[in-house]
């Protein structure tokens, strides 16, 4: 798919955040494309807008960031095999190379490659996004995207438990004192992407 998207972007080692019009991403061999239908703002999304200690030391601008989203396949790789455009779909954020020893050995959830939305690549808070098939989780179009991008966390959770892990468990922190950051983050997000 050609043409121009809107995603709130990282572009300074600064606090805050800009939108801007970009590229709509390209899709490898094995990737599918997604409109995002709904995300939510998880505390790294708050050390990233806020350009903390962590967050200098952890990634790299420019970087779309938001990690956490369900959306609509509108296209595919050509060795997609599990997915077609209209699918509905919640993302895993850890995506994992599948070569090294940890994957191979059934230990992809310690991944020596391992690479998180909108942290190590570009990530969800934007119209579409590109990610890997393989943490594509496939949902019921009968249910609300806004609760699909929530239970994503407990999917992972169950499947840790179940010892066919991608992903591991890390609980949400209380947003506390950052609290109002948090409300400024989002009145920015919802403000501007209307
Ligand atoms: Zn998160
Ligand atoms: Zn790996």
């Amino acid at each position: 798919m050609h043409g121009k998207m809107k995603a709130a972007l990282k572009a300074e080692a600064a606090p805050g955040a800009k939108f801007a019009l970009l590229e709509i991403p390209k899709i490898g061999l094995r990737d599918v494309l997604i409109q995002v239908k709904a995300a939510s703002i998880c505390g790294t999304d708050l050390h990233i807008y806020e350009w903390d200690a962590w967050a200098q030391s952890r990634m790299t601008v420019p970087r779309i960031f938001g990690h956490e989203f369900a959306g609509e396949v509108v296209a595919v790789g050509s060795e997609v095999t599990s997915l077609v455009p209209g699918d509905f779909v919640a993302a895993e954020t850890h995506i994992t190379c599948g070569l090294c020893y940890q994957c191979r050995t059934g230990q992809a959830h310690v991944c020596r490659n391992v690479q998180i939305l909108g942290v190590d690549r570009d990530g969800a808070f934007a119209e579409y996004i590109a990610i890997p098939e393989n943490v594509a989780w496939k949902t019921g179009k009968e249910i609300d995207h806004t609760l699909w991008q929530c239970r994503s966390r407990h999917l992972r959770w169950r499947n840790h438990q179940q010892n066919r892990c991608r992903l591991w468990l890390r609980p949400h922190r209380s947003l506390g004192s950052r609290s109002l950051s948090y409300i400024r983050f989002q009145y920015h997000l919802c403000h501007r992407a209307q």
